[in-house]
């Protein structure tokens, strides 16, 4: 998410960027033609009007001339009908003249122009009386020496005069044309300078925004990798890197003979830590692990997470005879306790390796192949196992199990064994605890623990706790119909917390069997409401309604306080039997059942015990008020036939009888 929105705002940097340019370029053009445009403008206007003024110009002069040429022409023509005619040209050309200044002067003109204009009109009006006095005379005076010697003196000088201020207007033209032509070249330049400056601009911008994408894209290349191949969490190496270093080693390992190993990691309660203390102390606590792990590794070891609590190594060169030795040191590593806010936490781990060369003879092999072993250290409730080939047969028929499982909640391989509870005030029976058993046609007897694990990942365990609580409500059902009113415990699992119908099924089963829902107790263990808080309360909450009594079971082993178990709607604790069994031994452990006693008497909850394996045990439990216990010394799980007979033998005869009996 936070990665689009960096490229968004990239996106629409560069975007602005680009617009930026191109609005440069296009103000660059429109300005530039502007004034392209208007310099040919000027130029054109200034060319136009200065060669009509120079055409005038050029009549005004030509006009002079004639009338200098028929003055001087007047007096040598004798013949009056041909003085006339060249009298009348003298008049046109005249006129020609005052007509050439007279458009000249409407012209739009400057100050300089205006001035010569001005003088022109004023030589003209002082001249025309002596050129016309001087015209009379050669009609009607024949002394032509007096004559030209009056043009030569007179007309002409005035005339010339006249001429030179037309030429000055002539040449005022031609200068102005220039000056004209050499601005136009300035303005070239000046907008060709414009475009050159704006355009290195343009393209020092396009550059920089060039540069600036390229940088942004290696750098984001380059957090990619580091995101392909980091697991963002600890900054540990990810799959992806971890496959890649395998593959390296085995690759190495082949051409040197050396050997190396793959340790898988898997912490032990780390699920627990994280649903009770939350996601935010489990991270951190994650990341810790990982801190751990790489300071206590060389620095050619890769340190990898898989994901969830799942830690992988990659140890090159490991000798075979130094395998205990490195994972006893990963272990350690882990030793010291955690602590979040005072409160100190103890993450064990189990550890599997597997070696190469060995069976496993590839990334992926060798990453299974020590889950295996991690696996069955884990079950043997050892620190660390190596793998050893026979291993996978175990979890193969673990996978075979899973199937046949099915079909053994169908085919009724399951069976129910009760265990008594005795009240201690009354030392009566109060109720039986189902615990369920697999009669395996080919592996013979198998103990819950062996398969209710497999049942939780097959996600078997809804269909098993339903025959469980059909069987047990049934089997109650018929005790009670032979005078046995007991209370019955079944076992739920963190699973069935996650299933909504729970409630729903569980009302069918008592309706169909005829027990009062206060008779039936389901037992949860804390981890297991803890794993699953919002639903797990509101299956919880409905059940309480419904009036089904609730157990913590197990309690002490987890990591929740009593005050938290006040919010959910139980009624009852059973003590772990792990307190109770130690009780007479380890003091701790008596000072943990009596507090636990009392403060569930406190918050107005039943206590019942579970192994109590002797009198001593059932003594103290009695003085510390304790509700009821269940035990090897009172009876042991029994199959539903043998429960009769004890039944009636307990009811004979209060708890001895029993404790006799199952002793
Ligand atoms: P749990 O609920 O804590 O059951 C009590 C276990 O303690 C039983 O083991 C019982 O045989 C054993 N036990 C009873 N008294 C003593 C004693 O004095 N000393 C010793 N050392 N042990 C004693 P079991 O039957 O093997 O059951 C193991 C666990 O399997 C149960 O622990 C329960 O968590 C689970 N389980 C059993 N049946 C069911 C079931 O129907 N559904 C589910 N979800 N879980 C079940
Ligand atoms: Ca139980
Ligand atoms: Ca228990």
């Amino acid at each position: 998410m936070k990665q689009n929105t960096q490229h968004l705002g990239i996106g629409v940097r560069i975007g602005i960027g680009f617009i930026v340019v191109l609005g440069l370029m296009a103000a660059l053009s429109a300005i530039g033609l502007r004034y392209v445009a208007e310099a040919n403008q000027r130029l054109k206007d200034i060319a136009q009007n200065n060669n009509i003024k120079t055409e005038l110009a050029m009549q005004m002069h030509s006009a002079l001339r004639e009338r200098a040429l028929s003055m001087h022409t007047l007096p040598i023509l004798a013949d009056p009908f041909e003085k006339d005619v060249e009298i009348q040209r003298f008049n046109a050309q005249g006129t020609l003249y005052i007509q050439a200044r007279d458009r000249f002067e409407r012209m739009p003109l400057n100050p300089e122009e205006s001035r010569i204009l001005a003088y022109i009109r004023k030589l003209t009006i002082e001249a025309n009386p002596k050129v016309q006095a001087v015209v009379e005379m050669s009609i009607f005076s024949d002394d032509q020496t007096e004559i030209f010697d009056r043009i030569r003196s007179v007309a002409m000088p005035r005339q010339r005069a006249i001429s030179d201020q037309v030429n000055v207007l002539l040449d005022l033209q031609r200068r102005q044309t220039a000056d004209a032509v050499r601005n136009a070249e300035t303005s070239y330049d000046r907008v060709r300078n414009l475009m050159l400056g704006l355009g290195t601009i343009a393209l020092a911008l396009g550059i920089a925004i060039a540069w600036f994408v390229s940088r942004r894209a290696t750098r984001q290349a380059k957090q990619l990798a580091a995101q392909a191949m980091y697991d963002p969490l600890t900054g540990l190496a990810n799959r992806a890197l971890l496959q890649d270093r395998i593959e390296h080693e085995i690759e190495r390992s082949s051409r040197t003979g050396a050997s190396f190993g793959v340790a898988l990691m898997d912490l032990d309660r780390f699920k627990e830590v994280n649903d009770t203390l939350g996601h935010n102390v489990g991270d951190e606590l994650l990341r810790e692990v990982g801190q751990r792990l790489k300071n206590t590794v060389r620095a050619e070891d890769t340190v990898a997470r898989l994901g969830g609590d799942e830690y992988v190594l990659v140890i090159p060169d490991l000798n075979p005879h130094e395998v205990q030795r490195i994972a006893e040191k990963v272990l350690a590593a882990l030793d010291p306790p955690f602590y979040w806010q005072n409160q100190s936490i103890d993450l064990g781990a189990s550890l599997g390796i597997s070696l190469f060369p060995s069976q496993c003879t590839d990334a992926g092999g060798l990453i299974r192949c020590a889950d295996i072993a991690m696996y069955v250290a884990k079950r043997a409730g050892k620190g660390f196992a190596v793998y050893a080939p026979d291993q996978v047969h175990t979890t193969l028929s673990d996978l075979s199990l899973k199937s046949e499982l099915r079909e053994a909640i169908q085919s009724d391989q399951l069976c129910l064994y009760y265990q008594p509870q005795i009240n201690h005030r009354s030392q009566r029976v109060a109720g039986l605890e189902a615990l369920v058993r697999w009669h395996h046609p080919q592996r013979g007897f198998l103990e819950p623990d062996s398969f209710i694990p497999l049942a939780e990942e097959a996600g078997l365990i809804g269909p098993l706790t339903h025959w469980v609580l059909k069987t047990a409500l049934q089997h109650q059902a018929s005790l009670r119909r032979r005078g046995h009113s007991l209370t019955m415990a079944v076992n739920l699992s963190a699973r069935n917390l996650h299933d909504m119908t729970l409630p729903a099924v569980i009302r069918g089963l008592l309706a169909e069997s005829g027990i009062p829902a206060g008779h039936l107790t389901l037992e949860i263990t804390e981890s297991a409401v803890m794993a699953n808080p919002s639903d797990g309360l509101s299956i919880l909450t409905e059940l309480d309604r419904m009036g089904v009594t609730l157990a913590i079971d197990d309690f002490g082993t987890g990591y929740s306080s009593l005050a938290y178990l006040k919010r959910l709607p139980v009624d009852e604790l059973k003590i772990d039997k792990s307190f109770v069994m130690d009780m007479e031994a380890n003091d701790n452990d008596a000072v943990i059942v009596r507090s636990t006693i009392d403060l569930a008497h406190n918050l107005g909850l039943k206590v019942t015990a579970e192994g109590v394996e002797n009198r001593d045990a059932w003594d103290t439990l009695s003085i510390l008020g304790c509700d009821a216990s269940q035990g090897y010394f009172i009876g042991r799980p029994m199959p539903a036939d043998k429960l009769e007979a004890w039944l009636r033998e307990s009811t004979l005869s209060p708890i001895l009888a029993g404790a006799v009996y199952a002793l």
